[in-house]
This record gives C-alpha cells, sequence and structure tokens, in this order.
C-alpha cells in the first residue's frame, strides 16, 4: 500500500513573471507505508519543494498528489488542512518550536488545536511522548533554553502527538553533533518500527542515509535514478 504518490507533478515559481522558474520537472514517486526513506541531493534541487508538496503546504502546479489513495486536486481547503492535521507530522530543521512555551506546551499544542482529543488526555499523552523521546525530566523547560538536540526531540514528540501515518523531517539532524545527530535519527527509526508509518527525510548526511530502507535522490529538480551523488 502506498502512502504517497506522485504523477508527473511539477512546480513552477513566479508563473507568468520574468522571474519564472521551473523548479521540479515531471516528479513520479511513491512511498510505501511504513518505508523510511532518504531524500538526499545538492542545495537548491528542490528537495524542500518536494517536501512542501507531499506535506500539503504547497500546492503542485501540475500533475496529480495521491495521498492515502486520495487525489489531493479533489479536495477543498477545509479537507487538506484535515488530512495534513491528521496524515502528516513534520520535523525541521529550525523545528519552529514556540520558544516562550515549555516542551509540554509544545507537544500539547497540536492536540489542542484539533480539539479531537478529549483534554485530560492531552496531557497525558504529551507527558508519555516526552518520556519515550527521552526528556520526562526536562518537560518543564521552556524551548528555547534547551540545546539544540533536546528542541528536536521535543519537535519529534510533537510530530508524532497525531499519531501520523507519514513524517516529513527537512534536515532534523542538519544543525546537530553528530551525537546528538545520531540519536535523534535513532529515535525517529524506532519510532518507524513501532508505528509503521511511513519517514521521508531530507538530509546531507550520507551516512544516516545509507541506514534508511532507500535513498532516493533529486538532481536539477528531477528524480536521478543513477547512482545518488555522496
Ligand atoms: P533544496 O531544498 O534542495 O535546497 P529548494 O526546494 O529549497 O531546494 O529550492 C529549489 C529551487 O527553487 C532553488 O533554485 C530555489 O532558489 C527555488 N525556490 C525555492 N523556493 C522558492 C520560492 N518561494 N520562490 C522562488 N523560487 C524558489
Ligand atoms: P533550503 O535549501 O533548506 O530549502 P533555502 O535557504 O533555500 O532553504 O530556502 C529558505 C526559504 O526561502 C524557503 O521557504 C524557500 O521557499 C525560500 N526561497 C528559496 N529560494 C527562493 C527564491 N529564489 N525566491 C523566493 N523564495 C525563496
Amino acid at each position: 500500500d502506498d502512502i504517497i504518490k506522485l504523477d508527473k507533478v511539477c512546480k513552477v515559481y513566479n508563473p507568468g513573471q520574468p522571474s519564472e522558474t521551473e523548479v521540479l520537472h515531471d516528479i513520479d514517486l511513491s512511498l510505501a507505508s511504513g518505508e523510511f526513506v532518504a531524500l538526499i541531493g545538492p542545495s537548491g534541487s528542490g528537495k524542500s519543494t518536494l517536501l512542501n508538496i507531499i506535506g500539503l503546504l504547497d500546492k503542485p502546479t501540475s500533475g496529480r498528489l495521491m495521498i492515502k489513495g486520495q487525489d489531493t486536486n479533489f479536495l477543498g481547503e477545509a479537507e487538506i488542512t484535515r488530512l495534513r492535521g491528521h496524515t502528516i507530522g513534520f520535523v525541521f530543521q529550525y523545528h519552529y518550536l514556540i520558544s516562550a512555551f515549555t516542551a509540554l506546551e509544545n507537544v500539547m499544542m497540536p492536540m489542542l488545536v484539533d480539539r479531537g482529543f478529549p483534554s485530560a488526555e492531552i496531557e497525558k499523552r504529551a507527558r508519555d511522548l516526552l518520556i519515550r523521546v527521552g526528556l520526562e525530566k526536562v518537560s518543564g523547560h521552556l524551548a528555547m533554553n534547551m540545546s539544540g538536540g533536546q528542541q528536536q526531540r521535543v519537535a519529534i514528540a510533537r510530530a508524532l502527538a497525531m499519531q501520523p501515518d507519514l513524517i516529513l523531517a527537512d534536515e532534523p539532524t542538519g544543525n546537530l553533533d553528530t551525537k546528538s545527530a545520531d540519536s535523534v535519527f535513532a529515535l525517529m527509526r524506532e519510532f518507524n518500527q513501532e508505528s509503521g508509518a511511513s519517514y521521508l527525510i531530507v538530509t546531507h548526511n550520507m551516512e544516516l542515509a545509507r541506514r534508511c530502507d532507500r535513498i532516493i535522490s533529486v538532481v536539477d529538480g528531477r528524480i536521478d535514478i543513477g547512482r545518488p551523488y555522496a
């Protein structure tokens, strides 16, 4: 079963303007349920654009994006928002935590916004997630006072709060030292194996990429089916 399937996806920025640029060309790509995949490629090759499209943060200029068998071209804004909230979890390099909130509050946030969880359950669920990422002792610390590795763990806990089927991570270990990068990566792998959720991880770290089920390489806005660059 495919969690996502892209069919001839193109992306043009600034269409019709002098600065018009096509940055993704005819992307065909699928990701199976439970797959743990690295997305690699040089800077500017289109990885973030591709992740934003798959994550329903941006729309393809043409082509089709299917999520769990649904053609997203036929969904309205409300359905897109719902699908994004319930199916997809995001982990970014610059974490986007709310810095003046505690770790616990950051993890509770998506569940509070969604209102699908009973309020008594929200805090318990957030605490359980923080235990899982090894942060139970600092759950009351403000995000801005935490180390990069700790912040990334909070971001992972938050991404998992809504029990997504797909986690999209854009250089989640990009600004971490080797040891923190390894443990953040290992944590994602562990969650992947437990939950069966799919992971698509943008990384420049070939060591980590090689530990994934598959490596997808993007070069100049195309999937490079040749040898992945090293
Ligand atoms: P990567 O993530 O691989 O570094 P990006 O997807 O960020 O690549 O960028 C691909 C290309 O698209 C780059 O040339 C970048 O400058 C361009 N680009 C990205 N976002 C925009 C945007 N909002 N408007 C115009 N061009 C963009
Ligand atoms: P990355 O390489 O990690 O994708 P960038 O620094 O290329 O990060 O892009 C950061 C932000 O700037 C993104 O939101 C991207 O869409 C935007 N961006 C990148 N290139 C351009 C561009 N040429 N014009 C407008 N926005 C851009």
